[in-house]
């Protein structure tokens, strides 16, 4: 599937999970102290054993692909003791056994997020990821990886982690790292440690399209990529409407209200910069009800393939009514496009889209708008938009 795929020109990326690990094989008995779930770096008990479910020794797989047993040591905190059938964080003790540095400062240290989370600083583990990684790539013929929790993870283990992967399948192996915060300095600070050698998801964004959404007309549409990755650190941003893990009824719920939705697709497929991703759920649809946002999305997949092209050319200049103008390439042949957006009433604004384009007539692609737009002598067009709507306006 994968060789089938990448003949397509389709990348394959692994989504990577070495944070935790459940389910073990069968428990062991070791020392812990369970901490503050508030504030890891606070222990509320004494030391005491626990048995818990650390051994791994994949009967089934039988040593074929790897001969690495995991225990107890291998891990910096689980969260069950089987022993008493009580749920809690418990910090494994043992000899150079805390929680990891380099990860998110939330909760006083959010090195443990569920199950036996790994230790990223004990030699054995970082020996068999580094092996595992390196093999996955190579038997799968990857083209990158999506890492993670890597907000749980000492970074310094991810940089090299990275490293090894890439001397072995080459420097433009892909990744990106799922740092789930809203914060960008905490999302800068990361980058500048694992020196720009992953993009990360543009979780800033997501939340400032949550906020437009909620807040409709009283939201200030000229703030929208505020304090995004997008906006500062363009390179490293995959940007996002909604995932698996915004949706309803998910732990980090925070979804896109369903009107802002072709808005907030039409910024990451039609803006320059960013890798956008595509949420299945808002395409196909989630819990088997179809999606309502199919159609646009088909819309702006199709203005992006054609029309999406060239400098981009920012208007974030009212509070109800913004957009960007694309200016369009000479490799694709009438390319370039405007997009407005509005959140409140009807809006027009006057752009400039070239002295090179006078005389042209252009038409809103979406079919939102009948009226046509002749380009006069000096360039201007005025371009509308329906209130609570988009426009992308395409040279006919
Ligand atoms: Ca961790």
């Amino acid at each position: 599937m994968i060789e089938e795929l990448q003949t397509y020109n389709i990348s394959v990326y692994l989504d990577a999970v070495m944070n935790h690990k459940s389910w073990g094989d069968y428990t062991e008995k070791f020392t812990v102290r369970q901490v503050n779930p508030a504030n890891r770096n606070e222990t509320t008990s004494e030391p005491f054993e626990i048995q818990g479910w650390t051994g791994y020794n994949f009967p089934g797989r039988n040593k074929k692909y790897s001969d690495f047993e995991w225990h107890w040591y291998h891990f910096s905190g689980t969260d069950y003791n089987d022993a008493t059938k009580q749920s809690g964080i418990f910090q494994i003790q043992g000899e150079n056994k805390n929680w990891s540095e380099g990860v998110d400062s939330e909760n006083g240290n959010y090195d443990f997020l569920l199950g036996n989370d790994l230790d990223l600083n004990h030699p054995e583990v970082i020996a068999e990821l580094n092996r595992w990684g390196i093999w996955v790539s190579k038997e799968l013929n990857l083209d990158g990886m999506r890492l993670d929790a890597v907000k749980h993870m000492n970074d310094v283990f991810v940089k090299q982690f990275l490293a090894a992967i890439r001397t072995d399948k080459g420097a433009e192996f892909y990744a990106v790292g799922e740092y789930w915060s809203g914060d960008l300095d905490s999302l800068n600070k990361y980058l500048d440690t694992l020196e720009h050698s992953i993009d990360l998801f543009d979780v800033p964004l997501h939340y400032q399209l949550f906020a437009a959404s909620q807040q409709g007309g009283e939201y200030d549409m000229q703030r929208l990529l505020d304090n995004t990755l997008i906006q500062t650190i363009p390179n490293c941003a995959v940007t996002f409407v909604d995932n698996h893990d915004s949706q309803k009824g998910s732990s980090l719920e925070s979804l896109v209200q369903d009107w802002f939705k072709p808005h907030a697709y039409a910024i990451i497929l039609l803006m320059e910069r960013g890798y956008p991703c595509l949420f299945y759920g808002d395409y196909y649809g989630t819990n088997g009800e179809k999606s309502p946002h199919r159609l646009i999305i088909d819309i702006l997949l199709e203005i992006r393939k054609k029309y999406a092209y060239g400098e981009q050319i920012d208007y974030f200049d009212h509070p109800t009514t913004v957009g960007f103008v694309r200016k369009g390439d000479k490799e694709h042949i009438g390319s370039g496009l405007c997009l407005l957006m509005s959140n409140d009433r009807d809006g027009e604004k006057i752009i400039n889209i070239g002295i090179e384009h006078k005389g042209e007539t252009w038409y809103e692609f979406t079919n939102n708008i009948k009226d046509k737009v002749i380009i006069d002598e000096s360039g201007n067009g005025k371009f509308l938009v329906k209130g609570k709507n988009i426009a992308v306006w395409i040279k006919e």
